[in-house]
């Protein structure tokens, strides 16, 4: 059994989640608007991989034969001055992030949920990825700030990015 107050938090964990999937997409289409295609798609994967997240905590959830509750979406910005702008937003909002998994899981830890802990393992590691390729993206956009080619190419590049499966989906699926 859950713990109420961890059970409130996964829920609000899905909640903020699929805003992150919100968040990603309006970026996705505030590029493609622009005519950055690569951009629009780079973020396009986030919003898929996003809503993976929200499905593994949902699916944990109801394994532990408790209710997923969703909460209204909050609405998000629509317009950025550049990529460089997005990806530090991206930043900011996955540092949050990170710190309402450390949150979990330090909740998991209390309550000596060994299996809540394990489940937020594979969340602990990815925040560590969010954060280091949206660092990566900044570096990339502000190596290339005020050079219409560079930001060519840069999107040309990020067309490339391919939507996998999060890996406990893709475990489930077996
Ligand atoms: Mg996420």
């Amino acid at each position: 059994m859950l713990s109420k107050q961890l059970h409130e938090a996964l829920n609000a964990q899905i909640n903020a989640e699929l805003w992150s999937a919100y968040l990603y997409l309006s970026m996705s289409m505030d590029a493609e608007a622009k005519g950055l295609k690569g951009v629009a798609n780079w973020f396009y994967v986030q919003f898929q991989e996003e809503q993976d997240h929200a499905r593994i905590l949902m699916n944990y959830i109801l394994s532990r034969d408790e209710k997923v509750t969703l909460l209204p979406i909050e609405e998000v910005r629509t317009e950025w001055a550049s990529p460089l702008e997005m990806f530090q937003d991206t930043l900011t909002h996955e540092k949050k992030v990170t710190a309402m998994i450390n949150n979990l899981a330090a909740i998991a830890a209390e309550d000596k949920d060994f299996a809540s802990s394990n489940m937020l393992v594979w969340f602990v590691d990815e925040q560590v990825e969010e954060e280091e390729s949206a660092r990566g993206m900044i570096t990339a956009c502000e190596a290339v700030e005020g050079n219409k080619f560079g930001l060519y190419m840069l999107d040309k590049e990020l067309a490339a990015r391919v939507y996998t499966q999060a890996a406990p989906l893709a475990s489930a699926n077996d």
